[in-house]
């Protein structure tokens, strides 16, 4: 017997509706970063008001689990009581000093212990400020100009990275969005992801001009789409053949995916690197580092300017080093096993109710996508069927799990997701099956 499901859309959230329509009227769209809107999903944004393990708490009393951690930082969970201490110490010693700290010196030690390729490293305070830098770094490093990036793959909202538009070999990037010039994106080759000929092919096309490639070190920021075997090598090959940096974006995989982030497990030794996301414990913090020379052209060692007053802050060093200490081997197999559990439960629900899809990951990161086909890349991913996403999505949020609103995002767990969260998720997932088999575009 086919059962409907029972979950009624948009369903009630009365103290967050109001609360985004107090947030509208004085904050664009109601939120300060756009995926939280819901857009790509539609109904009310949840107003989050506490966090504790794998679990959120929002405005109106609703418990979730919690499959976002922040989009990524809350590796080891929410509120977890040993980050909370180092906070609380920290910020019982005063907030900011603008001059150097210990906190930015034991953060700074922790990535270069873990993260061999990494020399030395200079912290900011956003994953955007961390490629922003690196980039403008290797362009003055190499005295050239053209940056090549690959479609579906982002770095934030670097004005010089914000053009993904094109296909085929060597387009020159059109700006994404209003705002950017063609000036400041007509230096950035957007090419497909996972094609090492196309990159070949921009190499011979610009000789002597390109300053980097920048990639992610594994992308989440177009669902997961791990890089081919060899695709990394390769454009660490063609960087050096042809005196550019090759930049390993792991903002988002690094400290996640392993103790030494994405370069554990592929082992590909990128010339500069950057960091955000889990390095800060869920406060402002992020970092770009990796060979020493180049890294000594940065100011005030060398000619590039770079800056920030809240750069090392010491709350969010403190909070870094706490979280970083607590990431041992263990913790790591428990998210890697955690997530391989979730895969698992959510590729038996899909399958059993017929709902074509691909469950892909990078180490214990992954996303589904609503298609029949493999994705290696963003033209892939974007023939799948979102709108069986959106309905998963709130059939598994109308039950008390908060996916990422899009069916473009890496879905993440922590060490906090024990049996009992898990427990939640599964009993959810058959009606959400359910749902997304039975929507319709
Ligand atoms: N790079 C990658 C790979 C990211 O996933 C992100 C953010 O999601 C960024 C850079 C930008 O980081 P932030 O949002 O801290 O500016």
């Amino acid at each position: 017997m086919q059962v409907r499901i029972t979950v009624s859309f948009p369903y009630e959230a009365p103290v967050s509706q109001s609360l985004f329509e107090r947030a509208s009227a004085v904050t664009p769209g109601g939120v300060n970063s756009p995926v939280r809107a819901f857009r790509a999903v539609g109904g009310t944004p949840r107003f989050m008001v506490s966090g504790a393990g794998p679990y959120l708490t929002d405005a109106d009393g609703r418990e979730y689990v919690d499959l976002v951690c922040s989009w990524g930082p809350m590796i080891l969970g929410h509120s977890h009581p040993e980050v909370i201490a180092a906070v609380q110490e920290a910020v019982s010693r005063g907030t900011s000093f603008g001059t150097p700290g210990a906190g930015e010196v034991e953060l700074a030690e922790e990535i270069v212990a873990r993260i061999e390729p990494v020399e030395q490293v200079r912290l900011v305070s956003s994953g955007t400020e961390a490629t922003m830098s690196a980039i403008r770094l290797a362009r003055g490093f190499t005295g050239r100009p053209k940056v090549v990036k690959f479609a579906g793959c982002y770095h934030g909202h670097v004005d010089a990275l914000l053009a993904a538009a094109g296909s085929g070999v060597a387009t020159f990037g059109l700006p994404d969005t209003p705002g950017v010039t063609g000036a400041q994106a007509g230096d950035t080759i957007v090419l497909p992801y996972n094609d090492l000929e196309a990159v070949r092919a921009a190499f011979a096309a610009h000789p002597g001009e390109i300053a980097c490639v920048i990639t992610e070190a594994s992308p989440g920021n177009m669902g997961v789409v791990p890089p081919l075997p060899g695709f990394n090598q390769g454009l660490k090959d063609i960087c050096s053949d042809n005196g550019a940096l090759y930049i390993s974006d792991e903002v988002m995989t690094g400290f996640r995916v392993s103790k030494s982030g994405w370069y554990g497990i592929d082992g590909v030794r990128p010339d500069l690197m950057t960091f955000g996301k889990v390095m800060g414990g869920g406060f402002p913090a992020a970092a770009f580092g990796g060979r020493a020379d180049v890294m000594a052209h940065l100011a005030p060692a060398g000619p590039v300017y770079q800056a920030g007053t809240l750069s090392g802050n010491p709350i969010a060093t403190a909070a870094g080093v706490a979280q970083l200490r607590l990431l041992d081997d263990a913790a790591y197999e428990k998210v890697d096993a955690v997530s391989a559990e979730l895969r698992a439960l959510v590729t038996e629900a899909l399958a059993k109710e017929g709902v074509a899809h691909r469950l892909q990951a990078a180490g214990n990161m992954f996303s589904v996508f609503f298609t029949g086909a493999d994705v290696t890349n963003y033209d892939e991913a974007k023939t799948q069927e979102s709108f069986r996403f959106t309905a998963f999505f709130h059939s598994m949020l109308a039950q008390g799990v908060y996916l990422p609103p899009s069916a473009f995002e890496s879905w993440f767990v922590s060490t906090a997701h024990d049996t009992q969260a898990v427990e939640r998720i599964a009993a959810a997932l058959p009606a959400a099956a359910r749902a997304a088999a039975e929507a319709t575009e």
